[in-house]
């Protein structure tokens, strides 16, 4: 449905994209990772034609989105970064006007009032958008976008400054959308797009730097070698044999205590599951586990383990 090809963008001579290409199926639902300054913002534009790029094709649908623009942009909706809404507007007035511009030939109550009932604005549609809290400007951003039943959603970091309530409702309203379109949503963070994205492309720098099965993303984001461990026992001697179980390459007292339990960041040597060893070590001694948290890896773990691994598959395709 989407195919992108070797894009490359220039500002002044500065690059942002280096060469980018992918390509999303009719009906997925593509999480776009990277880092601020990745390079996502200027894809995403390039792709929906809100921005020309030095070099490369992208088509929609099979359309050049260059050749043939206006036929490219009907079969995409586009929640930038920044939505394009007017705050002195009412909300019905907005998607009335959207869909003037879009020059929509659907029977325009019916298709708005469907619009406002799939992102649940109905009861704001006579308020005016700039006296919306951000999780609903959010939502009208996303309805405007819906006008006119493109195939192709386009979101664009969606939910960054919303607070956690909104996160949750926006995220499964994308989620929804996705069971009857193909989407891209954009993000810097790894745990929304595991939620809601089957495939992930990551880019990093104006490169692709993986393409992978949201899956195979989590499992390298998984395996984690590092805990925060809450154990019943005297701080300093715990300290001390956490050290010295073998496998146990950091241990250090976090500081927290509840009760008569204290908190331990620790790290394992990569490869070693250390939460037999360590369960049993402690049972010897008598200090109960209370609790054992995983430390999820960050985005940039993330990457140091993507590229990682690239460099040994390439090193092992050489050999
Ligand atoms: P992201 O959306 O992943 O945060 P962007 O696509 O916005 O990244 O930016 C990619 C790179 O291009 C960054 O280094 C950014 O500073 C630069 N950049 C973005 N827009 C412009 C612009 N209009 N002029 C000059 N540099 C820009
Ligand atoms: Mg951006």
């Amino acid at each position: 449905m989407i195919e992108i090809q070797n894009l490359v963008k220039l500002y002044g001579n500065k690059s942002a994209l280096e060469g980018v290409s992918f390509n999303v199926g009719e009906g997925e639902i593509v999480g776009f990772l990277g880092p601020n300054g990745a390079g996502k913002s200027t894809t995403l534009n390039i792709l929906t034609g809100y921005l020309s790029s030095s070099s490369g094709t992208v088509k929609v649908g099979g359309i050049d989105v260059f050749e043939y623009p206006d036929e490219a942009k009907k079969l995409i909706g586009f929640l930038p970064e920044q939505p394009p809404l007017y705050h002195d507007m009412k909300v019905s007035e907005y998607l009335n006007f959207v869909y003037e511009i879009k020059r929509c030939k659907l029977n325009r109550k019916k298709h708005l009032e469907e619009i406002m009932q799939t992102t649940k604005i109905l009861d704001v549609k006579d308020r005016l958008i700039g006296n919306l809290s951000k999780g609903y400007r959010q939502r009208v951003g996303i309805a405007q976008a819906l006008v006119g039943n493109p195939p192709v959603i386009i979101f664009d970091e969606p939910t960054v400054a919303l607070d956690p309530k909104q996160i949750i409702e926006i995220r499964n309203l994308i989620r929804n959308l996705g069971k009857t379109h193909t989407v891209i949503l954009s993000s810097h963070i790894l745990s929304e797009i595991q939620s809601v994205c089957d495939r992930v492309v990551i880019i990093n720098e104006g490169r692709i730097i993986a393409d992978e099965k949201t899956e195979s993303i989590t499992r390298v984001a998984g395996d984690t070698n590092e805990y925060i461990i809450k154990v019943a026992g005297p701080q300093r001697e715990v300290q001390s044999a956490l050290r010295s179980l073998r496998g146990i390459v950091f241990s250090e007292p976090t500081g927290e205590r509840d009760g008569d339990s204290y908190c331990f960041r620790i790290k394992s040597e990569t490869g070693v599951d250390i939460r037999k060893p360590l369960f049993y070590m402690l049972a010897e001694k008598n200090w109960p586990l209370m609790g054992l948290e995983p430390q999820g890896m960050n985005l940039e773990d993330v990457f140091v383990r993507i590229m990682d691994n690239d460099m040994k598959k390439s090193k092992s395709a050489k050999a």
